[in-house]
C-alpha cells in the first residue's frame, strides 16, 4: 500500500505574506491529514517563514532546487544542510523548467539527487519526455534514460526516501493534461524499471506522482489510478481553494 503524496510546487510565485497566508490556509484545513502526505515547495527566501508556519503541523516542506556543495564560492548558489536548517524535508530535482530553462543535464541531476540523499534531504524526482518526443513515440525510451541517469549510485536504502514525479513536459502549465491513461502508462513503465534496477517489492512501495496541470476537476481520475500516486501541482497549489481541492481528491481516492 502506498500512501499518496501531493506537493504544491510555487515556483518563482508568491510573495511572503501570500505564501504564509496560503500555508496558513493549508495548515487550518489539512494540519493534522495523515491519510495523505503533503508539502509545499516555496522559493528559497520564503522557505523559513512558510516553514515556521507550518510547524507543529504535518505538512512538509521542500526547496525547489538546491547545489550539490555543502559550503563554499559558489554566488547564488543554496545548499541542502542551508534547506535542512531552514525546516525542510523535500527538494524537487530534475524539474523540467531546471532541464529545459536552466540547462540542467541528467549528469548534474544525478549529482544533486546523490548529495540531497547524503545531506538527509529527501528528493522529489521529476522526469518526463516533450511534445516531439512523445509524438515521434520516444517516452519510454526518454524516461528510461533519465530515470537511469539520475539514480546513477543511488542505493535500495537509499531509494526509500525519494519521491518520483512523472512531469510530462507538454503538461506542464499549459492546461493541457495527460490522460489517465497515458499517466498510468508510464507510471507503469516507471515502475517495472525501478523493479529491474532494485527489486519489485521497491518498484511496488516507491511513490510516483503525476504532475502537468493537475487541477480539481482531473485529479480524482489521475490519481485513482493504479500507479498513479499523488500529484505535483503548480498553478493550482498557488490558490488554497484550487489544491484543498485536489488534497480533498486524494483523500477520496486514498489507496
Ligand atoms: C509543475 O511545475 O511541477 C507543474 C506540474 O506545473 P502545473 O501544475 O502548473 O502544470
Amino acid at each position: 500500500m502506498r500512501q499518496l503524496f501531493v506537493a504544491g510546487n510555487w515556483k518563482m510565485n508568491l510573495n511572503g505574506r501570500q505564501g504564509i497566508e496560503l500555508a496558513e490556509a493549508l495548515k487550518a484545513e489539512f494540519g493534522d491529514l495523515e491519510a495523505v502526505r503533503l508539502a509545499v515547495c516555496p522559493p528559497f527566501v520564503y522557505l523559513k517563514a512558510v516553514a515556521d508556519a507550518l510547524a507543529g503541523s504535518a505538512i512538509g516542506v521542500g526547496a525547489q532546487n538546491m547545489y550539490t556543495e555543502s559550503e563554499g564560492a559558489y554566488t547564488g548558489e543554496v545548499a541542502g544542510p542551508m534547506l535542512l536548517d531552514v525546516g525542510c524535508r523535500y527538494v524537487i530535482l530534475g524539474h523540467s523548467e531546471r532541464r529545459h530553462v536552466l540547462g540542467e543535464g541528467d549528469g548534474v541531476i544525478n549529482a544533486k539527487v546523490l548529495r540531497a540523499l547524503e545531506f538527509g534531504l529527501k528528493p522529489i524526482l521529476c522526469l518526463g519526455e516533450r511534445l516531439e518526443q512523445r509524438e515521434a513515440g520516444e517516452t519510454e525510451d526518454v524516461v528510461s534514460g533519465q530515470l537511469r541517469a539520475a539514480l546513477e549510485g543511488v542505493s535500495a536504502a537509499q531509494m526509500a526516501e525519494v519521491t518520483m514525479a512523472y512531469e510530462p513536459v507538454w503538461a506542464i502549465g499549459t492546461g493541457r493534461t495527460a490522460t489517465r491513461e497515458q499517466a498510468e502508462e508510464v507510471h507503469g513503465i516507471l515502475r517495472g524499471l525501478l523493479a529491474g534496477i532494485y527489486s519489485a517489492e521497491l518498484a511496488e512501495r516507491t511513490i510516483i506522482q503525476y504532475g502537468g496541470s493537475v487541477k480539481p476537476e482531473n485529479a480524482t481520475d489521475l490519481m485513482a489510478m493504479p500507479n498513479v500516486d499523488g500529484a505535483l501541482v503548480g498553478g493550482a497549489s498557488l490558490k488554497a481553494d484550487a489544491f484543498a481541492g485536489i488534497i480533498r481528491a486524494a483523500c477520496a481516492v486514498s489507496k
